[in-house]
């Protein structure tokens, strides 16, 4: 599922740096501003930028009190390793990484980016080091260029075309008769799935987040376009903690690590050889064919 196909409070981690003056965004500004369940500690320090060493000690969590969802989940991610969290629909792979940003707070346990508690830090420093690229790509009506620098409002003109170019979208936008100031969404250009997922990928590289979320589309672009944006997201994700929602093989088989996760908890992990002579559950996964090439 879709860590932002949810709540529509919780959109507020892609806007957390939104300028409240653009038109068209303010109203989701408002939202936020009336969220009340997460907040920052009454001596929340505003961090810097992370390293990337991601600790989940004893995490417990449920959506409802009733329903335990995470039952003591240990887990830890180096700095800069590529983990694929893969598993049956359902498992929790969609709630363990929206916890990290703090879309909700575990119940039991701690979650720590470099040994600091992440209730301890401003929700705003917190986010700005984690960039998050799903399928449903978040865009507003205005131009390319504002669609782009939305990832780090301060960057430069040039800035902007060198992140256009390592997502692989420059040469689409220098064929528009307007370029960069291309007005895209509902009275605009409209963007094929591709476009939007690589506009994405380029906020993400002006963002420069050292922790990147990857929720992997599970509906299929062509091949082509696929293996263009798998080649862009790799090369994001380089020097990055990067954790993946993963539905592609491609990218499972380049994981660091893969981490299976059912009901229990997380079943297994490894390497995806490994996990494959190990004729555990992602063996049976990767034989059903659940796990699209
Ligand atoms: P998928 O592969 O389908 O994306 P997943 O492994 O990512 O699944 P989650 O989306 O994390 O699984 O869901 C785990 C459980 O939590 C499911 O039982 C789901 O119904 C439930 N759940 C998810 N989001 C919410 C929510 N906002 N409120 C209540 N329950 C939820």
């Amino acid at each position: 599922s879709n860590i932002f196909f949810r709540p529509i409070e919780k959109i507020n981690a892609v806007i957390e740096s939104y300028p409240k003056g653009i038109a068209g965004f303010k109203r989701y500004v408002e939202i936020i501003d009336t969220e009340p369940d997460i907040a920052d500690a009454k001596d929340a320090v505003a961090v810097d930028s992370l390293r990337g060493d991601i600790r989940f000690e004893n995490v417990t969590f449920g959506y409802e009190p009733d329903r335990s969802i995470l039952n003591g989940i240990h887990l830890s991610i180096r700095a800069g390793e590529t983990v694929a969290f893969v598993g049956p629909s359902g498992a929790g792979k969609t709630t363990i990484c929206s916890l990290l940003p703090r879309f909700y707070d575990v119940t039991g346990g701690r979650i720590t980016i470099d040994g600091l508690d992440i209730r301890d830090m401003t929700l705003q420093s917190l986010r700005r080091n984690i960039g998050i690229v799903q399928q449903d790509v978040f865009l507003f009506s205005g131009t390319i260029r504002e669609n782009i620098a939305y990832g780090d409002l301060k960057a430069t003109e040039e800035q902007i075309w060198e992140a256009a170019r390592r997502a692989s979208l420059e040469e689409m936008i220098r064929q528009l008769p307007d370029g960069m100031d291309t007005v895209i969404g509902e009275r605009g250009v409209k963007l094929s799935g591709g476009q939007k997922q690589r506009l994405a990928i380029a906020r993400m590289f002006l963002k420069n987040p050292p922790i990147l979320i990857l929720d992997e589309a599970t509906s299929a672009l062509d091949t082509e376009t696929e293996a263009a944006i798998q080649q862009s997201l790799a090369e994001l994700s380089v020097g990055r903690t990067t954790l993946v929602i993963a539905h592609r093989l491609a990218t499972i088989k380049n994981a660091d690590r893969i981490i299976v996760i059912d009901e229990s908890g997380i079943a297994e992990q490894g390497r995806h050889s490994e996990l494959v002579a190990s004729g555990g559950i992602y063996s049976r996964l990767h034989q059903a064919q659940y796990l699209h090439a």
